[in-house]
């Protein structure tokens, strides 16, 4: 029996997975030549695909890496020579402040509580900010920052380099790129694909910076500094040998959801989220971690439950349904549920028929 996959990441395959790895075995993808043409070719498709799926400006370059921690230091080595600003709203946020530090650089920071709202009026940018990082939708704690707020803070601070974090968000989360100078995501979430490769997409003017700071004599990394990597990336290529499958499997993903298309998966996104919602709000036992509909995530639910999770996730385990606990000290607290592509409204019924009969 195969199970179904709520959890947060890894997370339930998209169902043409299967297809496309029978495709790959078979046009020989795993010995492809990474300099070569039918390589090139791949890239190009996969960056041509991923712009007009997510409406990206061509002048935009968009990086393959090997995760969305990496996306993490890759943008503060190349944007920040010393000051970076974080908005943190769960353990990721805290991840990508840590990130800073361990780099050596003068990192400060905001922190949200989830079950007290968002409010950007609180929001006091220092005005050395080179950078100020977001994670849009902080897996742990479910809560997401509304768009709107980041690119008013980025209006607020014009010459802060805005970076953010859409790893459990993408490809629901719509953004404005002219608004901000680096995203990154991996694939093992929203994708519906296996872990260990992640994509970075970046501005000009984040590109600018990492040719300003290497000048300066600045330590912005090695092989996966934006120097090296937009260099590659000229050509289709990547300065190491990449995850040739992961590309080759996110082409042909991004090729079903452009067949879907966006509009269908944010809408179809949105619609099972409120079903969830509206199942949990008319319970005793469960209650959303982030009350507030406006800051609560659509693609990672985070859900208290009273007198515990462990039982929960153990008695739907058995049928069959596999769902994310609490994470960290939250464990035995809480339930997280994803809300990916790959979960069909079918899915989500399913799944709430369960917890309906518990
Ligand atoms: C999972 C996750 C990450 C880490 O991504 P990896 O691909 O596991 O490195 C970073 N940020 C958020 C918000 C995540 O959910």
């Amino acid at each position: 029996m195969s199970n179904i996959y709520f959890t947060v990441g890894p997370s339930q395959a998209y169902p043409t997975i299967d297809k496309h790895i029978q495709s790959a075995l078979k046009e020989e993808i795993i010995s492809l030549n990474h300099r070569g043409k039918s390589f090139t070719s791949l890239y190009q498709s996969a960056e041509e695909r991923l712009k007009e799926l997510l409406s990206i400006p061509t002048e935009y370059s968009v990086f393959f890496l090997s995760s969305g921690t990496e996306g993490m230091e890759k943008v503060i080595q190349n944007t920040v020579e010393k000051y970076s600003y974080h908005i943190i709203t769960g353990t990721f946020g805290d991840r990508f402040y840590q990130t800073a530090k361990e780099l050596g650089k003068v990192a400060s920071s905001y922190f949200f509580n989830p079950t007290e709202g968002f409010r950007a009026a609180d929001v006091v940018v220092p005005e050395n900010a080179e950078l100020i990082a977001f994670t849009h939708n902080d897996t742990s704690t479910g809560m997401q920052i509304p768009m709107s707020e980041i690119y008013a803070i980025g209006k607020q601070n014009p010459d802060a380099l805005i970076a953010v974090d859409t790893v459990s968000s993408m490809p629901a989360v719509d953004i404005d790129y002219p608004k901000v100078d680096a995203v990154f995501f991996s694939v093992q979430k929203g994708f519906g694909m296996p872990a260990g490769h992640g994509v970075l997409i970046v501005s000009p003017r984040a590109i600018e910076k990492a040719k300003k700071l290497s000048d300066a004599g600045v330590n912005i990394g090695s092989y996966h500094n934006f120097i090296h990597l937009q260099k590659y990336a000229q050509k289709f290529q990547t300065p190491d040998t990449p995850n040739v499958l992961g590309i080759y499997l996110l082409n042909k993903i991004l090729g079903d959801f452009l067949e879907l298309g966006i509009h269908t998966i944010r809408q179809s996104t949105k619609d099972k989220s409120t079903m969830m919602y509206d199942f949990f709000k008319n319970t005793d036992r469960y209650s959303p971690l982030v009350s507030d509909i406006e800051i609560r995530s659509d693609t990672t639910l985070v859900v208290q439950v009273k007198g515990g999770s462990k039982d929960i996730i153990e008695n739907l385990k058995k049928q069959g349904i596999i769902i994310g606990s609490g994470y960290g000290e939250n464990k035995n607290d809480h339930i997280r549920i994803a809300n990916f592509p790959a979960h069909t409204l079918d899915d989500v019924n399913h799944l709430i028929t369960a917890l309906k009969n518990m």
